[in-house]
C-alpha cells in the first residue's frame, strides 16, 4: 500500500476520533506519527496506531488528558502527562518549556507518565523551531523489558531513545534523535511483519547465539534486543534509564514496578537557549563552519556523500512527500483491523491510488 501523506493522516486522525479522542487531539498524534514515515522513521509511524487503539479500549491511554505541572521551581519543571497521547502533552510541555527558557536561559524538566511519545526528534524539532539546543534521556516502561545490558543475555531494559538537537536558523538542525538498542523496536516489528531479516548484531536468541530473525523479540522461546554500540551505547541506555526514569519519571524497568502492556515514557531534558552563552552570531557561524567542515570530507567507499545527524530525515521527508508512504501488507492490515476496532465506517479506509 502507498498512500500520499495527506491521505494518511487524515485515516489516521479519523481513528483516533472514532476511539474518542477530540478533533484536534487527533489531528496533532496522526501528524506527528505520518511525519514520522515521512522521515523514514516507520516503526514510529502510522504502523503505531493498533497499539495505541489497543491501550485506548484498555483505558492505559487517556484520550482527553492534558500536560500538568506537577512542580515548578524556576528553571526546574516537572510535567505529568497523565497518561494522555505523548505527543499531545509533550507537545504542551515543550511550549510551557520553550516560553519559560525565554525569561531563565535554561530548562530543566522532567516530562513524566506521557503515553508513547514517538519519535523524540519531533521534540527536539520544536524546540530547536524556537531557537533552542536541547538534550533529551528517555526511558520506556509499563511493560516488560526488550533490551540486553551489555554482556548478558536476558532482557533488562528497553529501546530508551537519546536525543540532542543543534538548531540553524533557516536551515536543517542537526538532530541526534536515536534508540539505544542495536536498532529501534519497531524496525524489528517492521521486519517481522514483512518477514525480512533485521541486520548482523541487533538480536541474540535465548541462548545468547547472535541471530537476524526478527521472531525471537515475537515468538518464544523469546531472545533479546542488544545495545548499540558495545558498552558505550549500554552506559547511555543507562543513563536514559535513570535520568529519564528515575530523576525525572517515575519509575525504571526494574521489576517491582507496574509491567502491563502500557507504553509509558518517561523523559529528562535540558533545554538551553544559545543566547544565554553570548555571541548567538558567532555560535551559528561556527555550527555552520563546522558543518560545512564536516559535509567537505571525501566520502569513504560504499558512501554516497557525508551527512551530519538529522539529515537522513530530511532526504527521507522529500522524498516521501513526493512519492507518498509504502506500507507493507501486514501492517496495513493491523491498522484497518484497529480502525474497525475504533468503530471507523469501512467506507473510510483509503484505497491505493491506481
Ligand atoms: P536511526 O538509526 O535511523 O538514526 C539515528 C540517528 O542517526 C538519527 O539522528 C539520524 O539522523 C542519524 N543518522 C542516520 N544515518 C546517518 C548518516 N549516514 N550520517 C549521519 N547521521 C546519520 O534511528 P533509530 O535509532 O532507529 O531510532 C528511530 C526513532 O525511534 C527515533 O526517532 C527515536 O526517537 C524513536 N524511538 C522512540 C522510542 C520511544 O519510546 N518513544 C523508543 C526508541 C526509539
Amino acid at each position: 500500500m502507498r498512500l500520499p501523506a495527506p491521505i494518511l493522516e487524515q485515516f489516521a486522525s479519523q481513528i483516533f476520533q472514532a476511539a474518542g479522542a477530540t478533533p484536534e487531539k487527533s489531528q496533532l498524534v496522526a501528524q506527528h506519527l505520518v511525519e514520522a514515515n515521512l522521515k523514514g522513521h516507520d516503526s514510529h509511524g502510522a504502523g503505531m496506531i493498533p497499539s495505541y487503539v489497543h491501550n485506548l479500549k484498555a483505558g492505559l491511554l487517556k484520550a482527553d488528558a492534558d500536560v500538568t505541572l506537577a512542580r515548578d521551581n524556576g528553571a526546574v519543571m516537572v510535567f505529568d502527562g497523565q497518561f494522555g497521547f505523548g505527543q499531545v502533552v509533550g507537545r504542551q510541555a515543550m511550549n510551557a518549556i520553550i516560553e519559560r527558557v525565554s525569561s531563565t536561559g535554561v530548562v530543566c524538566a522532567g516530562v513524566r507518565n506521557c503515553h508513547h511519545l514517538g519519535r523524540i526528534g519531533a521534540y527536539g524539532e520544536q524546540c530547536a523551531a524556537a531557537g533552542l539546543v536541547t538534550l533529551h534521556f528517555v526511558n520506556v516502561v509499563g511493560h516488560d523489558p526488550q533490551v540486553s545490558p551489555w554482556g548478558g543475555r536476558e532482557r533488562r531494559m528497553t529501546t530508551n531513545p537519546f536525543c540532542a538537537v543543534v538548531p540553524r536558523p533557516g536551515k536543517t538542525p542537526v538532530v541526534l534523535d536515536m534508540a539505544t538498542s542495536a536498532i529501534a523496536l519497531g524496525k524489528v516489528r517492521v521486519a517481522y511483519n514483512a518477514g525480512n531479516p533485521v541486520p548482523e548484531g541487533a538480536l541474540v536468541d535465548h541462548e545468547g547465539v547472535p541471530t537476524t530473525d526478527a521472531k525471537v523479540m515475537y515468538e518464544e522461546p523469546f531472545g533479546a534486543l542488544g545495545p548499540f554500540g558495545g558498552h558505550k551505547g549500554y552506559g547511555l541506555a543507562v543513563l536514559c534509564e535513570l535520568l529519564g526514569g528515575a530523576l525525572a519519571g517515575e519509575w525504571t524497568a526494574q521489576p517491582e514496578n507496574h509491567r502491563s502492556h502500557h507504553i509509558v515514557n518517561h523523559m529528562f531534558m535540558v533545554a538551553v537557549d544559545p543566547a544565554a552563552f553570548g555571541g548567538l552570531e558567532k555560535f551559528h557561524a561556527e555550527v555552520d563552519a563546522m558543518v560545512g567542515y564536516l559535509h567537505s570530507t571525501t566520502p569513504a567507499r560504499g558512501f554516497d556523500r557525508v551527512r551530519v545527524p538529522g539529515e537522513p530525515e530530511q532526504e527521507a521527508l522529500e522524498e516521501r512527500t513526493a512519492n507518498g508512504i509504502h506500507i507493507d501488507d501486514s501492517s496495513w492490515a493491523g491498522i484497518v483491523r484497529a480502525a474497525e476496532r475504533a468503530g471507523l465506517d469501512a467506507a473510510a479506509v483509503p484505497r491505493e491510488a491506481p
